[in-house]
């Protein structure tokens, strides 16, 4: 439920009519706040502006793919550009080689690419891949870990067959125990180890990947021919310039980008080592829009930048200065904050919160005060910020954290996030 007699509501009123549940995946606001914008209709740098023209210091980074800002003008420049010269053509411009090169050269488990669009395409390449080159069928990964919406990844089971999530095994993140047990259950058919980079599930503390299960997941990859994936659709670039294991020390055999490859424009990738090349190229695999140039152009733009450039010990020495300056602020008002996950990917969660009426009330409070803030969803910084944008968004977080002390004894369930708590 929007604000009444606001453009948004009139959006998600007319989308209801033809737009399925109003909206659709992680773009529906119905687990949001009810003062939550659905609509958005502008975005430059760190800043967003909703349907109603409200502006917003976007903490959410439309979800991973602003990595350099919005509307960076010299990635857009090489996108538009591009887009002038030819995009969707018969066939692919040497940007694909281009792309393909500097990736494998920055990726150091990296000998070949598949370029796509979505992050989903880059996880069911990956899955095609493994089986080919195994000749095998169980998957393991880990249980509450997104690998994207295709019918043997989606979160949820409406649309999809018990057969489309047959022959695979659950495991527990960072738990060595239960991955052992998972290797031994997929006895001789193995074909892939999933292994998110982090655990970034939502709702829940993220948790970094302890060295020893990323290890054990190498040595059980090798141990039994099947291939250890890392889906870096969501972290990529965010925690190093190399696949984000290398700051475990572990490289897999394949890895999958996407989100942030492009600053924004649609791009992913699947990478992998030598081993998988012959099984990559056996699969059949495509789509009408998987060879644009333009994002390709987009993408070595963003690329150069992030070789070139500072820009993640930047966005480190900001995500640490917010965390510090959050975590102070919670401090001074006695009010217990969990903050997990990496600092350019935080994620902020109250104590003693199981249906979420502390961080509901906190986030429609950073939004009063212009900051578009997730209460449950890991965010995300971006390049672009400054300290005076930090400056901002703790200026907002103590003020909300004040409100949020004095309403504390009044604050009533949030109903629709009843399912945490049960
Ligand atoms: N893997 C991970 C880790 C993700 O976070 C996501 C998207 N949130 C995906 C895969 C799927 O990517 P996309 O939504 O682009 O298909």
């Amino acid at each position: 439920m929007a604000r009444r007699n606001s453009a948004d509501a009139e959006l998600r009123a007319r989308a209801e009519a033809v737009i399925p549940g109003g909206m659709y995946g992680h773009q529906s606001a119905r687990l949001l706040p009810d003062d939550y914008p659905q609509f958005f209709s502008r975005a430059k740098g760190t800043r967003l502006w909703d349907a109603d023209g409200a502006e917003l210091i976007d903490l959410m980074c439309a979800y991973g793919p602003n990595l350099m800002g919005y509307g960076d003008s010299e990635i857009d420049e090489a996108f538009i550009a591009q887009l002038r010269i030819g995009d969707a053509m018969t066939g692919p411009t040497g940007l694909i080689v281009d792309l393909a090169e500097t990736m494998t050269a920055m990726v150091t488990h990296a000998d070949w690419a598949i370029f796509c669009k979505n992050g989903t395409d880059a996880t069911s390449i990956a899955l095609m891949t493994a089986r080919a080159h195994t000749r095998r069928k169980t998957v393991i990964r880990a249980k509450g870990a997104y690998h994207g919406c295709a019918p043997w990844s989606t979160a949820r089971t409406a649309g999809t067959i018990p057969e489309d999530k047959a022959h695979q095994i659950l495991c527990d993140y960072n738990d060595v125990e239960s991955l052992d047990k998972a290797v031994s259950r997929a006895g001789d058919d193995l074909a892939a180890i999933f292994a998110a980079p982090l655990k970034h599930d939502a709702f829940i503390d993220q948790e970094p990947p302890l060295a020893a299960y990323a290890k054990r997941a190498r040595g059980l990859a090798d141990e039994t021919g099947a291939l250890l994936v890392v889906d870096d659709v969501r972290a990529g670039l965010r925690i190093a310039r190399d696949c984000s294991w290398s700051v475990v020390g572990v490289r897999p055999d394949l890895s999958t980008w996407g989100k942030c490859l492009a600053n924004g424009h649609a791009l992913s990738a699947t990478l992998g080592s030598e081993k998988a090349r012959r099984a990559a190229a056996s699969i059949f695999v495509t789509g009408s829009f998987w060879f644009q140039a333009a994002p390709m152009a987009a993408a070595l733009a963003t690329l150069k930048r992030v070789r070139e450039t500072d820009y993640l010990e930047q966005m480190q020495a900001l995500g640490d200065y917010l965390r510090q300056g959050l975590s102070e602020r919670a401090e001074a008002r006695g009010i217990g904050l969990r903050q997990t996950g990496p600092s350019t990917m935080p994620l902020v969660l109250f104590e003693d919160d199981p249906d979420m009426r502390k961080g509901f009330f906190f986030g429609s409070e950073m939004l009063k005060a212009g900051v578009y803030f997730h209460p449950w969803h890991n965010m995300f910084l971006n390049a672009a910020m400054t300290r005076a944008d930090i400056d901002q968004v703790l200026a907002a977080a103590d003020r909300s954290l004040g409100f949020l002390k004095s309403a504390l004894p009044a604050l009533g369930p949030v109903e629709k996030m009843a399912f945490l708590a049960a």
